[in-house]
């Protein structure tokens, strides 16, 4: 290929998404500037409208418009007693779609082992989910972290934390497999892991 230096960024910038190589990447470029009108030029304007508009909640880290209040903390309204903590916004779409839990969400935006983000008890947003369960009524804290080192020693984490509130914390049953993510689980299996979850 030509020395193209914008092409060559944009392919180490895609490459970087989960699930593409450097091989997709380049596939997924030259369909978008093939399509300048239909793919590239809507992409890009969109992808500036969701930098500008689109960022996360600073209380229970899900993702929000700038402009409007957050979706999932204004299901205050509903006065849950419960809240669900999770790594990603995709597990929590997860949850959702089995109808299991009735209840909050907290959305971490990943796990304690994530060093590319630095300061992580700040980015897990722990002193919010203290915070919420001191003041809006919590009875149980249900601990949703994937079946992996990471997810476990994050929920662990999270656990110890949470000691000062005197909360009941709970975490879901090993119906998951080890090492699997809340967000590729089906319905059945994250069904079962939350009727079968355990004290802490
Ligand atoms: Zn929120």
């Amino acid at each position: 290929m030509q020395n193209l230096p914008e092409i060559d960024n944009l392919i180490k910038l895609i490459s970087k998404l989960p699930g593409l190589g450097p091989k997709s990447a380049k596939r997924i470029i030259l369909k978008m500037i093939n399509n300048r009108q239909e793919l590239l030029k809507p992409l890009a304007n969109n992808l500036g409208d969701v930098f500008k508009n689109i960022e996360r909640c600073k209380i229970c880290g899900t993702l929000k418009s700038s402009s409007n209040p957050c979706n999932n903390c204004e299901d205050k309204k509903k006065k849950y007693s419960k809240i669900c903590v999770v790594e990603n916004i995709s597990d929590q779409w997860a949850i959702e779609s089995s109808s299991i839990f009735q209840g909050y969400y907290h959305i971490l935006g990943g796990t304690i082992s994530d060093s590319v983000k630095g300061n992580n008890r700040e980015n897990l947003l722990i002193n919010s989910l203290i915070e919420r369960v001191k003041n809006d009524n919590i009875d149980e804290v249900i601990l949703a972290t994937s079946a992996t080192v990471e997810g476990q020693t994050t929920a662990f984490y999270i656990q110890d934390n949470l000691k000062i509130t005197n909360v009941k914390v709970s975490k879901l049953a090993q119906g998951l497999p080890v090492g699997g993510e809340i967000e590729s689980s089906d319905d059945g299996t994250l069904i079962s892991a939350f009727k079968n979850r355990r004290d802490l």
